[in-house]
């Protein structure tokens, strides 16, 4: 699965009215900060710089748009969760959620970033509600596999998944290790293009069908 050689950064927003033009389609990335969202966005798209990855999670609350290709964009959604948030912060990035979901007609699917060694988060659901409230496809990339052994991986992905039902598509994931890359750009393609994550079949992806029982 090829990557997005010709992919480019549009503009930032820190309001609404910054948004870029809403045409085409857009995929959006969200995860809690330091879950490994910037470099699954680099590794997903192919570019080492794209997204900025950082060592001090929490201080940005910006969406940030990338063009994949013309009529075909990426957001970056501001990471969440950081325990040291302020408050003002945190009610700034409902702000620009509650804008993001409640306008953009070009949405058409959510991937959520997770550190596969740690439980989804409270906000992780609420993003996932978003999402379904759009009727959007939701796909979870368990993040730093490379960090979690075989049997724990397969574990993991089953407990996630299990917790996840029919609410979204799973998968392992590593930027480091490039587990699961081709997958998730199959999966980011497929939504782009209108269909389910899962309809792109990658055998690590897990799909609702495939948890019941
Ligand atoms: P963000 O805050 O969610 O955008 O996360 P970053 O991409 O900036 O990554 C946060 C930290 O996790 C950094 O120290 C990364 O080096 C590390 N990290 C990201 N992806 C991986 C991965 O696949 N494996 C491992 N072991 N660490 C990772």
């Amino acid at each position: 699965m090829s990557a997005f050689p010709n992919a480019r950064f549009v503009t930032s927003a820190h309001e609404p009215t910054d948004f870029c033009e809403d045409f085409g389609v857009e995929v959006a990335f969200s995860g809690r900060s330091n879950s490994g969202k910037s470099s699954a966005i680099n590794a997903i798209v192919g570019r080492r710089d794209l997204a900025r990855t950082s060592k001090t999670p929490g201080r940005t609350q910006l969406i940030n748009f990338f063009e994949l290709t013309p009529g075909q964009r990426l957001v970056d959604l501001p990471g969440y969760g950081y325990a040291k948030v302020p408050p003002a912060m945190r009610a700034h990035w409902r702000h620009l959620m509650d804008a993001y979901f409640g306008s953009r007609t070009s949405l058409c699917g959510l991937f959520i970033v997770m550190d596969g060694r740690r439980p989804l988060a409270e906000t992780d659901w609420q993003m996932i509600e978003m999402a379904a409230g759009r009727g959007c496809p939701v796909h979870v990339l368990l993040s730093k596999s490379d960090k979690l052994g075989g049997n724990e991986s397969r574990d993991t992905l089953r407990r996630i998944g299990a917790e996840l039902g029919e609410a979204a598509s799973a998968q392992l994931f590593s930027a480091h290790s490039k587990v699961g890359v081709d997958q998730a750009r199959g999966a980011l393609k497929a939504m782009l293009s209108g269909r389910a994550a899962g309809e792109s079949a990658g055998s690590a992806l897990l799909q609702p069908w495939e948890r019941r029982g």
